[in-house]
């Protein structure tokens, strides 16, 4: 289970981000949740998305139970043919 160090602010009206969830890594260090997607941390590459869930390594996607990613075929453009 990821620490949460502090919850997102949002704009009441516009919902924009005003400031990031902030979660402590699982290497200790704080990372600043600023993309919904995929947030990795600049020390240990762990990818955590906006929830502050830590992501499975690409390789892996689809083989996790639980998740709810996309089909391997969206991502066969980065495949190396
Ligand atoms: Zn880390």
């Amino acid at each position: 289970m990821t620490k949460i160090l502090r919850e997102a602010k949002r704009d009441q009206e516009t919902w924009d981000l005003i400031s990031p969830k902030v979660i402590e890594c699982r290497c200790g260090d704080e990372l600043e949740l600023w993309d919904s997607w995929e947030n990795s941390c600049t020390k240990c590459w762990a990818s955590y998305n906006s929830a502050g869930q830590e992501l499975a390594p690409r390789e892996l996607w689809g083989e996790d139970t639980g998740e709810d990613f996309r089909g391997p075929s969206d991502y066969s453009e980065e495949l190396d043919w």
